[in-house]
């Protein structure tokens, strides 16, 4: 079975998936791009219905490459997700002179986890076409990981054959167990009080001593630079100036 026209090597099929706009939620385009893939490839795949329950354009895929030789060894699964963080304008992905690729349009690139998903993708390819030896195969692809890990969350595990397998989201050695990474929480907090200027001497002791502290993290869950510094040494405060202030984080 030839691979689709679209992405005759590895650089191609990722080049195809990259310029795919794909945040949380919006991961059709590029399910239906693996998809086709698959197809191309003379593969099933099959897609469950947690989409809807989770506020995501796809379900988890599953696609099972029946063992070539089932005593050669144990099946493997093989995990990516197919969102990315949110774009802040268009993806141009371009290949530099330095053989590396980059989008022109300066925001991200979406190699996070599009760079697993082409990786799991020609290595499938490969297997089918010189029909490799191997004891069974099972890819997942999910949606929502970038906000918490929703599709796989919502993958009911028990439809995997493999005991043993690799989720592909990190630059650590193969292997390495992932037990905790950068997040977001929001807080939502709202101060009551009595309401009076800080510094005047009407204030009473209890009121000046009441303070808003925001410390924003950024996109990404990790504290902004400002902010880290902010709250590492004294955190800006807004005194209250009324009998109630909402503040957001
Ligand atoms: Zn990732």
């Amino acid at each position: 079975m030839p691979r689709p026209s679209w992405a005759p090597d590895a650089l191609s099929l990722f080049l195809e998936l990259a310029a795919l706009p794909s945040p949380p939620g919006e991961e059709r385009a590029v399910a239906d791009r693996v998809l086709d893939y698959l197809r191309a490839l003379g593969l099933e795949a099959d897609e469950d219905d947690v989409g809807g329950r989770i506020g995501s354009t796809m379900g988890n895929i599953l696609c099972r490459i029946e063992p070539q030789d089932a005593e050669s060894g144990a099946p493997l699964f093989f995990c990516a997700h197919l969102d990315t963080v949110l774009p802040e304008a268009a993806i141009e992905p371009v290949v530099g002179e330095d053989g590396f690729v980059r989008n022109a349009a300066g925001t991200i690139l979406g190699a996070d986890d599009k760079s697993a998903v082409a990786a799991m993708l020609e290595a499938t390819a490969r297997l089918v076409e010189e029909d490799r030896s191997h004891a069974g195969l099972e890819l997942l692809f999910t949606p929502k990981e970038e906000v918490g890990l929703v599709g796989a969350a919502a993958f009911d595990h028990s439809r995997l054959d493999a005991r043993l397998g690799y989720v592909y989201d990190h630059a650590g050695p193969i292997g390495e167990v992932i037990l905790g990474a950068p997040f977001q929480n929001r807080i939502d907090v709202r101060f009551q009080g009595r309401a009076a200027h800080g510094f005047t001497s009407t204030a009473s002791s209890r009121t000046r001593g009441l303070a808003v502290v925001v410390c924003p993290p950024s996109r990404h869950g990790a504290l902004t630079p400002d902010a880290a510094q902010a709250c590492g040494k004294r955190p800006p405060a807004t005194r209250l100036m009324s009998s109630a202030v909402s503040a957001r984080s």
